[in-house]
């Protein structure tokens, strides 16, 4: 079986079907006509990115909402347990200045340092989301997917990514402590069929695993489990460790071994008709020796934090304003701040430290050590003190 790079960027094709995708991917996953307000939106903040423009005519394709920073997991690799985290909730107010961008958005995500199940009020934003044409998308520890399931069909959550670190309860729960691999499989199980008998193609779901020494030659199986639940995706990012106790976890420095499980897990997906997203073999990553590849979330995407704090994305330190600041979206999205971080955040002189060691799963240079450890750095924020 030949496996063809295509001219796509970051796509590799089987067969002429595309089914593997190397991150980084710059139009987001569609599953669902866009409106002509939000084809005339994404095809004018494509352009604004291509020519890198630092004041936008158009918004952003995707809104991302971390709800929470809390969870009610303790993951051995998590970042939570080796930072200061002060738990974090969003505010609904929030919502008030992201009526017009979500009109012609593609997608709202729910998804940041916690669990955004847990947030109190999450069917009902849910709910309030359901009244724009917007994409509705979360990631999810599967922890609470019974008490969501008729959620996710009542108010059309269109993408669901479920955590999952092992294909076997004994290590999955090992890795997720207090996540029950059997319940979620359970869950998902109940999830497709009630999919099956309304009849309807969403939510499209995928596993996300970190891989890890102690979890990378479960992939094919985990592979195997997506195609028998009947999923869409598996999803596969790099363990990044921020704890010396996790070194030896590490992928760092195992490229061969990747390298074959990737290939064996390709060769699978594509045989069962699931498809597989990989992060890129360390050595092979398109960004070269540079910092990380070109990053465009400031340009494609819109982040809150849950403590009420703009930032780029949710893997950087960096804020770059409270939402408070600004009276508009307009006033916020082109702010000095948004602008002066569009013209630094590709240029090797001037980047913020942060993107200099960046380890966004999709934006990171996985040619780098900094991307797979960052053990004594500071990966996340400080946090703004707005108590649950
Ligand atoms: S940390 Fe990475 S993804 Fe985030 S803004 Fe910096 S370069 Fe972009």
């Amino acid at each position: 079986m030949g496996i063809e790079e295509s001219s796509l960027e970051g796509v590799v094709t089987l067969r002429g079907i595309i089914m593997v995708l190397r991150a980084k991917t710059i139009d987001l996953l569609q599953t669902k006509d866009l409106t002509s307000k939000q084809k005339i939106n994404s095809d004018l903040n494509l352009g604004e990115l291509e020519s890198r423009e630092k004041n936008l005519a158009s918004f952003p394709r995707r809104i991302i909402l971390e709800l929470t920073n809390a969870c009610n997991l303790r993951c051995v690799m998590c970042g939570r347990d080796e930072a200061r985290f002060s738990k974090t909730v969003f505010d609904l107010s929030y919502l008030d200045r992201l009526t017009k961008v979500l009109e012609v958005t593609e997608e709202v995500t729910l998804f940041g340092w916690g669990e955004p199940t847990i947030h109190p009020k999450f069917k009902e934003i849910l709910e309030y989301l359901r009244r724009y044409p917007t994409r509705k998308y979360f990631v999810t520890n599967g922890t609470r997917l019974k008490s969501i399931r008729d959620a996710l069909f009542e108010y059309q959550v269109d993408i669901m990514a479920v955590s999952l670190d092992g294909a076997r309860a004994s290590t999955n729960d090992k890795i997720r402590i207090g996540s029950n691999f059997e319940q979620i499989v359970s869950d998902l199980s109940l999830i497709v069929k009630q999919k099956q008998k309304l009849g309807v193609s969403y939510p499209y779901i995928n596993f996300v695993f970190t891989a890890m020494q102690s979890n990378l030659q479960e992939i094919p199986d985990l592979v195997r489990l997506a195609c028998d639940l009947g999923l869409e995706e598996v999803k596969v990012v790099y363990l990044t460790v921020f704890s010396d106790k996790l070194l030896s976890e590490s992928l760092w420095e195992q490229q061969e071994e990747v390298k074959r499980v990737f290939n064996e897990s390709i060769q699978l997906a594509e045989s069962l008709g699931v498809k597989i997203k990989l992060p890129y073999i360390q050595g092979e990553d398109i960004a070269g020796r540079n910092y990380h590849k070109d990053c465009f979330v400031g340009w494609r995407d819109f982040f809150l934090g849950s403590d009420g704090y703009v930032r780029p994305c949710q893997s950087s330190a960096t804020k770059l304003f409270p939402y408070s600041k600004y009276d508009t979206f307009e006033e916020m999205w082109n702010s000095a701040e948004y602008q002066d971080f569009r013209s630094r955040v590709n240029d090797p002189e001037t980047m913020p430290g942060e993107c200099k060691r960046c380890y966004q799963s999709s934006h990171a240079n996985w040619n780098r050590k900094d991307s797979f450890i960052q053990v004594g750095q500071q990966f996340a924020p400080d946090w703004a003190n707005r108590p649950m």
